[in-house]
């Protein structure tokens, strides 16, 4: 304890101590340290954080104050207005340095201006720190021409010229405590936990925080990464890393993970993992280019990057979207899928894919429709990564898949669930049924539904629209808005 003015730590999208560039940067001060988490739910707007993001974050406040009372620190909570906040414990602690890391999203970007003006007034810094967020700064990668890139892979070979030295920063091993902590509130009183407890599977199958971060990173080097390139496409095998909601609430960075795949990578001599750990870094340039997106085109969280599908005419058909969001479309993979995602707040990508083609071209449901519900459903919420993903599915995005790309929810069944087994997984009710026939059960002869204590429209449903029909009249509306290139199957 000592009667130094604190310095101020303004954790954000950042909840961890390891590569924390502002709290290395206040721990190095030698003043004693001030943690602070703002639970401000005005500062997004539109944008403000989801159903199972917030039960996300509920155990990563309490798994970011066990860390700091590691390092003898601990975690004050607080809830209202950031710049208000942030101002009245700089003036009754006395402190004149606030820190934190960088955050990309248009509100966030917006809501740091206001909080540095507000402190600058009253004689308070605000130390914004890069490198513990993203590996390459949006500005700091252009075409030769000077310009943002809107197309990957000449994007991610930039940036692998431009490869930043990777040293994460080690976690400070003591904090200096205020000599006095200014009164706080329970994790318990931001009430980010649900009334009605439908997040009881969620929380049992996640554990947030740095620790259980890292341990996944050593879990997915040993028993997964080799395989990263065959299995990440199987949705009934756990052939991914699972760190999207790690990475989304800042639990580890990219930094980190990079560096913990290059010692792996390095430590081996076969080939095949050499490549897989490739394969798998690729990704994590993939979110990388959907930040550098977000921050040069703002505007693609609600509208697509390329103009002329603002003209398409989307349908409005709240029946069908309230069928997708509850996975009664009739479409096992569909089905399964929005179930996944319903129970754990995680979907596999290959069926993220498939359910976003299946609700923007067979449904012709606007994609913003779909962010949204994502938006709320999924731990990993990321605006960046979510809003390029949603334009990518539906066509009208950077590096997007062409509109005429048309997932069939049956062939995609077919090749990446063969067995059935995810779908046998989330939608129970067609377990019994055969593997030949499950992907399409309105296919199946009416005796072999009976055998298996089915009725098609009670127990299950009929599909909603036929798939066939649907993707000629996408492309019949697509042609419309004036894309000229031929129609694939996909
Ligand atoms: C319609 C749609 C919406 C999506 N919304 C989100 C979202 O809100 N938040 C989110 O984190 N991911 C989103 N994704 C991307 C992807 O599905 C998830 O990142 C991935 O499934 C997370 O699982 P994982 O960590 O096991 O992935 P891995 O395959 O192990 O990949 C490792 C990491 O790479 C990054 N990554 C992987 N795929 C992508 C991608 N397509 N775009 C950008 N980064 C990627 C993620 O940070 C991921 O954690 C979306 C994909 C689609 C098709």
């Amino acid at each position: 304890m000592t009667n130094t003015p604190p310095v101020i730590v303004w954790f954000r999208q950042d909840l961890r101590l390891g590569d924390n560039p502002a709290l290395s940067a206040a721990a190095k001060t030698g003043s004693p340290v001030l943690p602070v988490y703002i639970w401000d739910t005005d500062a997004a707007g539109e944008w403000a954080m989801g159903g199972a993001a917030r039960v996300w974050l509920h155990g990563s406040l309490q798994a970011l104050d066990a860390q700091l009372a590691s390092v003898s620190s601990k975690l004050l909570l607080q809830a209202g207005k950031t710049a208000e906040i942030l101002l009245q414990l700089a003036q009754d602690t006395g402190a004149r340095q606030i820190h934190c890391n960088a955050r990309y999203e248009p509100w966030a970007l917006s809501q740091e201006q206001q909080v540095k003006s507000v402190l600058a007034e009253a004689g308070v810094t605000l130390s914004r720190h890069t490198g513990g967020t993203l590996l390459w700064e949006p500005e700091s990668v252009a075409t030769q021409q000077g310009k943002p890139y809107q197309v990957f892979t000449p994007y991610f070979n930039r940036c692998l010229s431009l490869l930043p030295e990777i040293h994460p920063l080690p976690a400070p091993v003591q904090l200096i405590a205020p000599a006095q902590w200014p009164d706080a509130l329970t994790v318990e009183a931001l009430r980010l936990l649900p009334t009605i407890p439908w997040d009881a599977e969620m929380r049992a199958l996640w554990k947030p925080g740095e620790v259980a971060a890292m341990q996944r990173v050593q879990t997915f080097l040993q028993e997964a990464v080799a395989g990263y390139p065959q299995a990440r496409d199987i949705p009934s095998q756990r052939g991914t890393s699972r760190f999207s909601p790690h990475l989304a609430h800042g639990e580890i960075s990219p930094r980190q993970i990079w560096q913990a795949v290059e010692v792996f990578s390095s430590g081996t001599s076969g080939s095949s993992v050499k490549s897989a750990t490739a394969t798998f870094l690729r990704e994590i340039v993939w979110r990388e280019f959907a930040y550098h997106v977000l921050f040069h085109f703002p505007h693609t969280t609600n509208q697509p990057l390329k103009e002329k599908f603002r003209h398409l005419p989307w349908a409005e058909n709240a029946d069908w979207l309230k069928r997708w969001g509850q996975g009664q479309t009739g479409y096992p993979l569909v089905d399964a899928g929005m179930r996944q995602l319903w129970r754990t707040g995680w979907m596999h990508n290959r069926v993220r894919m498939v359910v976003g083609s299946f609700l923007t071209k067979d449904l012709l449901i606007p994609w913003q429709d779909g962010a949204r519900w994502f938006w709320d459903t999924l731990v990993d919420a990321d605006l960046a990564i979510n809003s390029m993903n949603w334009q990518w599915v539906a066509g009208c995005g950077a590096d997007a898949q062409p509109f005429f790309r048309i997932f069939n929810p049956v062939s995609q069944s077919e090749k990446f669930d063969p067995a059935g087994a995810y779908i046998r997984q989330w939608v129970p009710e067609l377990a019994p049924i055969e593997s030949s026939t499950i992907h399409a059960p309105w296919q199946a002869k009416p005796l072999h539904l009976q055998l298996a204590g089915m009725q098609l429209g009670e127990t299950y449903p009929h599909p909603i629209v036929d798939h066939a029909e649907a993707r000629s009249k996408a492309l019949m509306l697509y042609k419309q808005i004036g894309e000229s290139s031929s129609p694939t199957a996909g």
